[in-house]
This record gives C-alpha cells, sequence and structure tokens, in this order.
C-alpha cells in the first residue's frame, strides 16, 4: 500500500482507460502541486495480468514510442485479460534528454521505493507494492540511452535459479528479435534495487530488452521495437494470436538467431583516460583478441596521439559507445561468444 501515490483510474474496472498516478509534490514554484505519472488501463476479464513499462531511464526512447502507440490502438477486445502501461515512467527525465531525473535519481536503482522519498522514489514504492504485486508478468523496455548503442535486442539477466531461468528464456524467444543478450547480475549493484531485480526477486515473470540507444530513435529500431513487443504479448496470449495491425507491419523476418553471451569479465571494455572516444567497430561485428576496436582522442591537445582501445577477447560487438564523451571507468564497448542456440551457452 502507498499512502503518497493514488491512481485516478480503476485498474479492477472493465474497458480501457487513461489517466494519472499522482504523487503529492511540493516545490519552489507549488507548495500543494500533485505529480501526474500517465498511466494506461485495458482490462477484458479473466486472462494474464501485465505491467509494460518504458522510459525506466528517460533518455531511452523506443519503448516509449512503442508502447504509446500501442496502447493508443489497442481496444479492450483485442486482448484476454489485463494490460497495465506507463509509456514514460521517467518522463521529466525524458523531457530533458536524461538518463536520471532531475535530482540525479536513476529511477532503475531505488527499488523498492520509499512513499516519504522524493517524487521517483515515492513513484517506485507504488510499483513495488501495488502494481508489480498484482499482475502476473512485467515488461521493462530501455535501450542504451545516450551514453551506448546496443544490437536491438532481447535481454536476460542470467539466473541461478533453473526454473526461473527457463521462464526468462521463454520470454527471450518471446520477443523473437535477431539479437539476444545474456547479461550477469550488475557489478556492484543490489540487484533487487532495480526494477527488473526487483521483479525477479517476486519470482515474476519478466521481459527485458534493449532497442538501440545513443539517445536517438530510427525508423528500424521503432520498428524492431513495436514488433518485439507485439511479439512478446502475443507469447503470453495477452493479445490476441490473430492480432495485426493496418497502420504497422509486424513481419520483421528473423533468420539465424544470435545468443550473444556478455557474462565473462573480458566482455566489458572500459576507458582508462578522459577524452572523445571513436568507435571503430560496428554493432554485430566480429573481431580478434588484440584487435582495434576504438580510440579517446584529445582535442584539447595539439601533440597528444589517440588512446588506442584494443579488444580483450574474441567475439561479436554488442554494444557501442554513443555520446563520445568518456571519463576513466565509462564503458565502452560489450564484447561476447555468439551462439546460434541458448542450449550451447556454458553454465
Ligand atoms: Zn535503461
Amino acid at each position: 500500500m502507498s499512502g503518497t501515490v493514488s491512481s485516478s483510474i480503476d485498474f479492477d474496472k472493465r474497458g480501457k482507460e487513461s489517466g494519472y498516478l499522482q504523487a503529492g509534490d511540493s516545490t519552489n514554484n507549488s507548495g500543494w502541486a500533485i505529480f501526474n505519472l500517465p498511466i494506461h488501463s485495458i482490462n477484458s476479464g479473466p486472462g494474464p495480468k501485465v505491467l509494460i513499462i518504458g522510459g525506466n531511464h528517460g533518455d531511452e526512447y523506443e519503448g516509449q514510442f512503442a508502447i504509446a502507440n500501442l496502447i493508443r490502438e489497442l481496444k479492450v477486445d483485442d486482448i484476454a485479460g489485463e494490460l497495465i502501461a506507463i509509456p514514460s515512467v521517467s518522463f521529466p527525465a525524458s523531457f530533458a534528454s536524461t538518463r536520471l531525473w532531475a535530482d540525479d535519481t536513476n529511477f532503475n536503482r531505488i527499488f523498492p521505493g520509499d512513499e516519504n522519498g522524493r517524487i521517483p522514489q515515492k513513484i517506485a514504492h507504488y510499483l513495488a507494492t501495488e502494481l508489480i504485486p498484482r499482475v502476473d508478468v512485467v515488461i521493462d523496455i530501455h535501450s542504451g540511452g545516450r551514453g551506448h548503442h546496443f544490437l536491438e535486442s532481447a535481454t536476460a539477466t542470467w539466473s541461478d535459479d533453473k526454473k526461473y531461468r527457463s521462464d526468462l528464456i521463454k520470454n527471450l524467444n518471446g520477443w523473437n528479435t535477431r539479437y539476444s543478450l545474456i547479461f550477469p547480475s550488475h557489478p556492484g549493484t543490489n540487484e533487487s534495487s532495480l526494477l527488473p531485480g526487483y521483479v525477479a526477486s517476486l519470482g515474476k515473470s519478466l521481459f527485458t530488452g534493449e532497442f538501440g540507444g545513443s539517445g536517438v530513435t530510427s525508423a528500424t529500431s521503432n520498428r524492431i521495437t513495436r514488433a518485439a513487443l507485439v511479439s512478446a504479448l502475443k507469447s503470453i496470449s495477452l493479445l490476441k494470436p490473430d492480432w495485426h495491425s493496418d497502420s504497422y507491419d509486424h513481419k520483421v523476418a528473423v533468420e539465424n538467431r544470435e545468443f550473444i553471451d556478455m557474462r565473462s569479465s573480458d566482455t566489458y571494455h572500459w576507458a582508462e583516460e578522459e577524452g572523445l572516444y571513436q568507435n571503430k567497430k560496428r554493432l554485430g561485428d566480429r573481431v580478434e583478441k588484440g584487435e582495434l576496436i576504438g580510440a579517446i582522442h584529445f582535442p584539447d591537445s595539439a601533440d597528444r596521439k589517440p588512446h588506442l582501445v584494443l579488444a580483450s577477447r574474441s567475439g561479436t560487438v554488442g554494444v557501442i559507445r554513443g555520446y563520445p564523451r568518456v571519463k576513466r571507468g565509462d564503458c565502452l564497448t560489450l564484447i561476447g561468444d555468439s551462439y546460434s542456440d541458448l542450449s550451447q551457452l556454458p553454465e
């Protein structure tokens, strides 16, 4: 229960409704303000209960657009069950084109939230105590934001719990994307402070994906995200199998699926200098250990040569740098082993 956030819509009511999650706010300009977060509910009765979240990080726009477009289009009869959608959960950050909220809150590090905290903490607490417990499935759509650019991919954080892992793999396949990326737990982070980590800690079914990045969307990334979301909703039988849209073509040809294992510590390449990073490899490129993958430039120095970044392992490039400004410790590129079949992946 949340004592500080309420919903203007009744999720139990059959039908389609749009409204707001409302949290008490108090700002320099307004003492009795209400923070209004747009939320949508489509309830057709019995069936799976699904929560879709976009814009967990503000500058990751692919999911925000895909969710908003799909919700506008869906009618109650198109689904079996209940769909709750928040297209842009960190919309003040989305407007600012930033990953974090203006108070530096990373919405994906504050779960289970705090009903007496700042606005994002209040919202996270409402999700953690009201919406996530209510549903069977949570879909959380990301991309690289300004800092990174991902292959448009389904993703999964590897779980030691084999039963939960098999559900993650089922959902990984449910997205029906060309690429899937397998990640370890986040280094130096309490995994359940992340929205998907919190969902996993409750044993709820989870879909996550990274659908591009660099703080921009393209016709291709938008199309893949939209098709993947529709495929995911069909895979859990929320969306009826024969549902189609007159506005979109969902037939993204997926041949040669690739599963890229990002769990090895030498997957991650971090900046060792402060400067401007130039990518020398494309997403999806095969590289050999020791090969040049990028360079850090020092434009404020007349005679300093770029610092060359070499691949610390062979594999496939799954993530490259977006925004080029880097300082020591920023992540530049991820390279992992690629498999055509997930069953080949080592334990
Ligand atoms: Zn993100």
